[in-house]
């Protein structure tokens, strides 16, 4: 008889060398997080209040001007979109995403692309590509600024002659229209999000379950309060009674909307209290030190070592921890035959896959636990064994 939960219905362990992979359950948390999850389910409080009081903490935290806490990264692409289409007024609200009286656009560059955008369009809002994989020029992106246009959408860290953020943001506010920034892979560091803020963006997405560590269904909006003000309309729970209900500061007389479609992307008090104490923790000492993860790819490192598997250790990645980098170009390997031996292997072990396309499997280290490095240099022998034609290294 399993002696956990998820062992009792059959929800067998794997060996999670992807690091804050979502298809994967995430990282695992941190002891005081974990505390803070528990101590918010103590007692009942207004979740708008709490999302107002968490927000103005994680923003100071952060070094902005104010934060919404949501269920992901990706929900908080979906949020800003909603409330950049229809802020607060509540018939645009009720409209979203499919009854707008006008089409609605956010603007992307083709370089800037990403299976995440499907979050944008989730809000109602229709993209227009602008520019080349490579290339893109200003004018390209000028030319599409009209009065529909909500946003331009910016993802950091792709490669390109593209112009800079600074000169996108001060093209788009000539033009009234926010930037708005999918961190999820380049924040933290927290610096990098008060140089977007420097630089003229908006608003920012982040993912609480990335490097934050914080639980795997959070994520934070934070940037300019003015255009987060209206992200609540379309996130609360919005159970109300006309005659009583808290307008704030909307019009007088104005009458609520219904559940916002970010009502589906709703965020417990649990969820807010670990955020909260991640954020805390990442705050005091964003270092890498304390992740048991990192002595574990270590020890793997020397393990492979010994094997005939070259590999390169680099010492940050995207994420800023470690990777392990498993080159099976150079052996003649077949990366599909071997990622799907790891799979199969007893437990099952996931590497990431993101530089298959050259011939390499990398090792994150962020989801590692003891005895993690074991299991992997087992796999890796045996599919080393049945992915590697005779012959050997090529
Ligand atoms: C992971 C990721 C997201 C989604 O983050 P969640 O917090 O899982 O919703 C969005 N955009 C990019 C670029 C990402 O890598």
């Amino acid at each position: 008889m399993s002696t956990t939960r998820f062992g009792r219905i059959g929800a067998r362990r794997v060996v999670n060398g992807v690091g804050p992979a979502t298809r994967l359950g995430g990282v695992p948390l941190h002891p005081t997080v974990i505390e803070a999850m528990a101590e918010a389910t103590g007692y009942a409080v207004r979740m708008d209040d709490l999302e107002r009081r968490a927000g103005q903490e994680i923003a100071d935290l952060i070094g902005v001007e104010a934060a919404y806490v949501t269920s992901g990264a990706a929900a908080g692409l979906t949020l800003a979109t909603a409330a950049l289409i229809a802020g607060r007024d509540p018939a645009l609200a009720d409209a979203l995403p499919l009854r707008l009286p006008e089409v609605r656009r956010v603007v992307v560059l083709a370089a800037h692309r990403d299976p995440y955008d499907r979050a944008i369009e989730a809000a109602g809002a229709e993209l227009v590509t602008v520019g080349y994989p490579a290339h893109t020029h200003l004018g390209e992106i000028e030319r599409v600024l009209d009065d529909g246009v909500v946003a331009v959408l910016y993802r950091p860290g792709r490669p390109g002659n593209h112009p800079s953020l600074a000169a996108i943001c001060d093209l788009a506010d000539r033009h009234g229209v926010p930037v708005l920034i999918d961190g999820a892979l380049y924040a933290p560091p927290l610096e990098n999000v008060r140089r977007w803020m420097d630089e003229g963006a908006g608003l920012v997405a982040m993912s609480g379950g990335k490097h934050l560590r914080g639980p795997q269904a959070t994520g934070i909006l934070c940037g300019r309060r003015r255009l987060l003000d209206a992200v609540a309309v379309h996130h609360q729970d919005m159970d109300e009674r006309e005659s009583t209900w808290h307008s704030g500061d909307s019009a007088p007389g104005a009458t609520p909307p219904r559940h916002g479609i970010g009502r589906a992307m709703k965020v417990g008090r649990e969820q807010i209290a670990g955020l909260l104490a991640a954020v805390e923790r990442y705050a005091m000492s964003p270092g890498i030190d304390d992740q048991p993860g990192i002595s574990e790819l270590e020890r793997l490192a020397v393990l492979l070592a010994e094997g005939p598997l070259p590999t390169a250790w680099h010492p940050t990645s995207a994420l800023g921890v470690p990777v392990l980098e498993l080159d099976l170009a150079r052996s003649g390997a077949d990366v599909d035959l071997f990622v799907s031996v790891l799979r199969d292997h007893e437990p099952s072990v996931f590497l990431e896959e993101s530089e298959a396309w050259r011939g390499v499997l990398v090792v994150n280290p962020m989801a590692l636990i003891a005895g993690d490095a074991d299991t992997i240099a087992a796999a890796v022998a045996s599919a080393w064994v049945q992915a590697v034609p005779p012959g050997g290294v090529r």
